[in-house]
């Protein structure tokens, strides 16, 4: 396959200074990078063309070359063609170390944290443990008025045998040869010379000769764990919890993530819920509509709530009833609950109910021939 020009792949002039393809290429880069388009194999053969590019263009030697020779001044130089690029996949931030800084923050943004993992090169491997995600199902009532629930989930504690150390009882720990005790090293060379945390003492500097049977030496066991969780009156469909420190717990001593429990409202056969307002619907007679009544309707909360229908009440008319609704949130406050009246037309009539309507037809005489309605003039 041929090889596209390096300008064109940055989209960037000939002369473009430092600063444009730095650009051009961030852009690029956060667009095509693998984490972000996983098992996208058109992404990843676009991220390693940027990323080629972006290496000979950025360097001042190879720059002049390949504008003078093409792609084939740069063979035998390292880069150009065949660059292993496997390492920045995993730890991209590093990539950008030196560029200045807020990169990082970038894909931070984009990617939700995570990146490079640059917590645990600074606290000699701890790092914080995993949030988890707990999806609870409520019923819409419990969800208006509040509840208390049990919740069971598995996350990863400090393990029981060794206390967190990794280490049979009697194990020592020493140097980790494979980082010399730095619980890092350096893979690659040139601009893809990056730093890792080592693989074999993951960061810690050390190894144990004896590892814990209980943990696998990993320092951490999943636990079942119940806990009980109080849901405060008036959540909403995706509201998060979020209980501090029932997360995975971290590793080599960092703290604990969180536990982040979704809210799934149920709908109610009855009830809808606009914020801290109810919404239901009420069938009165049409002669209730046009005299007006008083009816008694079953609340949310199951309580007798007598409503006055007005003299000549319009179908869809919705009617306010104050203080009804949704308890807002600790205020002691409540929203409203709004009625929808739905006129019935009656549809089985005795002779006697027909006589009536008839006499009252005659004496309401509507025009054989009605003006349109303004479309404006209807409700909802
Ligand atoms: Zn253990
Ligand atoms: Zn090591």
């Amino acid at each position: 396959m041929a090889k596209r020009d390096y300008y064109e792949v940055l989209g960037v002039e000939k002369n473009a200074d430092q600063d444009t393809i730095k650009k051009a290429y961030r852009k690029l880069a956060v667009k095509y990078h693998p984490d972000r388009n996983p098992g996208d194999k058109e992404a990843e053969e676009k991220f390693k063309e940027a990323t080629e590019a972006y290496e000979v263009l950025s360097d001042d030697k190879k720059r002049p070359i390949y504008d003078q020779y093409g792609f084939a001044g740069l063979d035998g130089m390292g880069g150009g063609g065949g660059a292993q690029y496997s390492h920045a996949f995993h730890d991209f931030s590093d990539l950008f170390g030196g560029m200045g800084g807020g990169f990082n923050d970038i894909f931070d943004s984009i990617f939700g944290g995570g990146f490079g993992g640059g917590s645990s090169r600074r606290n000699g491997g701890a790092s914080t443990g995993a949030s988890l995600r707990y999806d609870l199902h409520l019923n819409f009532k419990d969800a208006v008025y509040g509840t208390s629930t049990e919740i069971h989930f598995k996350h990863n504690e400090t393990c029981d045998v060794c206390h967190g150390s990794g280490g049979a009882p009697g194990s020592n720990k020493k140097t980790c040869p494979t980082c010399n005790g730095m619980g890092q090293i350096r893979q690659g060379n040139g601009f893809f010379s990056i730093q890792q945390t080592c693989p074999n003492c993951r960061g810690k500097g050390t190894v144990i000769d004896k590892p814990c049977t209980n943990c696998r030496g990993t320092g951490i066991q999943e636990k079942s764990k119940a806990m009980s969780l109080k849901i405060p009156a008036g959540v909403d469909n995706g509201k998060r919890i979020v209980i501090r420190g029932q997360g995975d717990a971290g590793e080599n001593g960092g703290p604990s993530g969180d536990l982040v429990v979704v809210l799934h409202v149920e709908n109610h056969p009855f009830f809808e819920r606009s914020g801290s307002d109810l919404y239901c619907a009420v069938p009165v007679t049409m002669a209730q509509a046009a005299l007006g009544c008083e009816i008694t309707i079953s609340s949310l909360d199951d309580k007798k709530v007598t409503i006055k229908i007005p003299e000549g009440t319009a179908n869809g008319k919705l009617l306010r009833i104050k203080n009804e609704g949704v308890p807002i949130s600790s205020s002691g406050r409540k929203g409203d609950l709004y009625v929808k009246v739905m006129v019935q037309v009656p549809n089985h009539l005795s002779s006697k109910q027909k006589d009536l309507l008839k006499q009252y037809l005659e004496l309401e005489n509507p025009p054989k021939e009605p003006a349109l309605i303004r479309l404006s003039e209807l409700e909802n």
